[in-house]
This record gives C-alpha cells, sequence and structure tokens, in this order.
C-alpha cells in the first residue's frame, strides 16, 4: 500500500500577486525537493490527480450566494479583504484544491492507498459558509470531510488542525455538529484571534470543539506534549472512522508570519503520532491537507517532504532542515514556552473534563 500524493501542476497556477506569501513557489521548490530525495523511486509514494470538486460537494459547506460571487468576481477580478484577493481563475483553482481533498479522502477510502496528503493551493481553513479570509476561499478540509459524511456514510470523524493559525473557517462550519471533533493547535496571539479554549462548541456540538492556544517559542516538545496528553486520549474517547489533518506548515521555526518554533523532524513525529493513532482507531485511515507555511525555501521542501515520509512510513530518523538554516532555531524557541504550555493543558483538560472522560480527573 502506498501514500498517495494528490498533486497537479494547476496548483501553481494561482497567484494573489507575485509577491504574495501564499504564491506558487511554495509548492514548486517542494516538488523539486521530493524528486531530489527520490520519493518517488521508493514506491512508497505515488502522485495522483485530483479532479474537480463537484458544486453540490462544495454547497454542503458553504452558501450558494457565496458560491456565486466566488464564480462572478473570478470572471474580472474581485476581493473579498487585502490579504485574501480574488484573481481572474480563482474559482477554477479553488474547486480543484477543494476536489484535491476529496481525492484524498476518496483514494484512502476506496482502500487504494493507505493514506494520502492532498498538496493543494489555495488553501481553506480560514474559509467559512459565507466568506472566504486569510488567503482561503474554500474550506477543502471540511468539504471533504462533509463529502466522506454524505457521500461514504462516516459517522464521526477527527480534524486535527497543526496550522499556526487557529482554523476558525472549520471550527465555525463544525461548531454545533457532534459528529465532527475539531482539535486546534495554534499560537495565540496571533491572526485570526480566535481559539480560545472556552470555545468549546455549542448545542450538540459542546465539548466536539477542542482549542490549545500555543506562545511564541513553542517547539518540537511542545506540540508533542500537546499531541500525548490531549490530542491522543480524546481521540481514543471519540472513537474516530477517519482522521483528516489540516497540515500547515507555518509553525515552522523560519516561518516568516508567526513565532512558533516548530522543526522538519517535529513535523515527521507529528505525523508519525497521527499515523499510529489512525493505525488503532480507524484502520489507518487517514488524509491531510496542506493549508499554511510560508517559509518557501528553508521550511516547505523539508516539512512536506516529512510529512509525506512520515505518512509512507519511510525512515524519518535523517529528516532534517539544512544545517545553515537551524542557527535560526535558537533565537525562536522559548525555554520557558513548555512551563507556558503546561499551564494551557491543565485548562483546557479543567474544561474538557465536562465532556471527555480521558480528563475527568481534572
Ligand atoms: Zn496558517
Amino acid at each position: 500500500m502506498v501514500t498517495a500524493l494528490v498533486f497537479h501542476e494547476s496548483y501553481l497556477e494561482h497567484e494573489q500577486t507575485p509577491t504574495h506569501p501564499e504564491r506558487k513557489e511554495r509548492l514548486a521548490y517542494t516538488f523539486d525537493q521530493l524528486m531530489e530525495e527520490g520519493i518517488f523511486e521508493s514506491k512508497a509514494v505515488e502522485v495522483v490527480s485530483p479532479f474537480r470538486a463537484d458544486e453540490e460537494d462544495v454547497l454542503a459547506v458553504h452558501t450558494r450566494d457565496y458560491l456565486e460571487f466566488l464564480k462572478r468576481e473570478s470572471k474580472t477580478g474581485g476581493i473579498i479583504d487585502w490579504d485574501t484577493v480574488i484573481p481572474v481563475g480563482l474559482y477554477e483553482s479553488a474547486m480543484l484544491a477543494a476536489g484535491g481533498a476529496i481525492r484524498a479522502a476518496e483514494i484512502v477510502d476506496k482502500g487504494e492507498a493507505e493514506n494520502a496528503f492532498a498538496m493543494v493551493r489555495p488553501p481553506g481553513h480560514h474559509a467559512k459558509p459565507g466568506i472566504g479570509a486569510g488567503f482561503c476561499y474554500l474550506n477543502n478540509i471540511a468539504i471533504a470531510v462533509r463529502w466522506l459524511q454524505r457521500k461514504r456514510r462516516y459517522s464521526r470523524i477527527l480534524i486535527l488542525d497543526w496550522d499556526a493559525h487557529h482554523g476558525d473557517g472549520t471550527q465555525e462550519i463544525f461548531y454545533r455538529d457532534p459528529t465532527v471533533l475539531f482539535i486546534s493547535l495554534h499560537q495565540m496571539p496571533l491572526y485570526p484571534g480566535t481559539g480560545y479554549p472556552r470555545e468549546v462548541g455549542e448545542g450538540e456540538g459542546e465539548g466536539y470543539t477542542i482549542n490549545v492556544p500555543l506562545p511564541p517559542g513553542a517547539g518540537d516538545e511542545c506540540y508533542l506534549t500537546v499531541f500525548d496528553e490531549i490530542v491522543e486520549p480524546v481521540a481514543h474517547d471519540f472513537r474516530p472512522e477517519f482522521i483528516a489533518v489540516s497540515a500547515g506548515q507555518d509553525n515552522h521555526f523560519t516561518d516568516p508570519l508567526t513565532g512558533l518554533a516548530l522543526t522538519a523532524r517535529g513535523y515527521a513525529e507529528l505525523m508519525e503520532r497521527t499515523k499510529k493513532l489512525a493505525e488503532e482507531l480507524c484502520d489507518g485511515r487517514l488524509f491531510a491537507v496542506l493549508e499554511g507555511g510560508y517559509s518557501i525555501e528553508a521550511a516547505l521542501p523539508y516539512t512536506n517532504l516529512a510529512i509525506i515520509a512520515a505518512m509512507a512510513g519511510l525512515d524519518t530518523s535523517c529528516i532534517r532542515e539544512p544545517r545553515s538554516y537551524l542557527s535560526a532555531l535558537d533565537s525562536v524557541l522559548d525555554p520557558s514556552a513548555p512551563q507556558k504550555v503546561r499551564m494551557t493543558l491543565e485548562e483546557v483538560k479543567k474544561i474538557h473534563a465536562t465532556y471527555w472522560g480521558c480528563f475527568v480527573r481534572w
């Protein structure tokens, strides 16, 4: 069984401006690196083409008014906000990215791949039902999760969002829904300013949103602690039938937009743990979707590689970023971050002890 890498050259076409942080080189440099590392020669990773999402699949998440707006504006060019302009042709790019996420989910569901990584752009996790934001137009992972529920009848799906920014769009989409457990690890303070532990979901969905804000300077150790103490035990309580990861890579220590300190090795370890969790809980059914990540030369080629290699079960012990970048790590890593994260973890566990048996002693 292979890991499917859903990718297409068309994912390089979307462009807001040539200097926008979310630009085509994010994927172009990554793909070059994957080729150089010989990752496809291992036969453990196979490139798979995406398809275009059907409107019906997108409308399970977004409003018709918003979809019509995107379609209309992308004919002449338009704007959502200054971070998120609508270039000509955006509609097709966004539909192909959403379709890439669905393709990743589909190929795993069919058993044609062990797991799948949708290396798509534009990203999606800030997109809400009625509006895009933060470089995002359509919420790719939410569309794929809804597709799995509607077309493949899965009843419980876990979304783990480790992008440096809070996945506010995904949270809003599933906020009242107990069938999707949304766990977000993100830097705070940072755009979009949401994602406090007290945001736990509403109505029937109360308890099914878990937010773990992290301080700037948090690195591999902090992330792995959150995984072991929050993600893993809650996932065992929830018993998902599928795991979906919003695999943002802007928590890398060289990212220009954030202040976190994850390393390529850290991404490999996070994905190895996630893969193990999927094997324990849902026959390994796991797909990931690229979100952010703006350190185009120093991070993305190595962090994407780390994630894909971990999914494919390749030896990741040698995964490191080039030594020339490592000197920057010490200036970003905050030695007091683990202590701050400890306090947040206690708060999250206390709040969620109402909903999850694994936290009852809090
Ligand atoms: Zn981000």
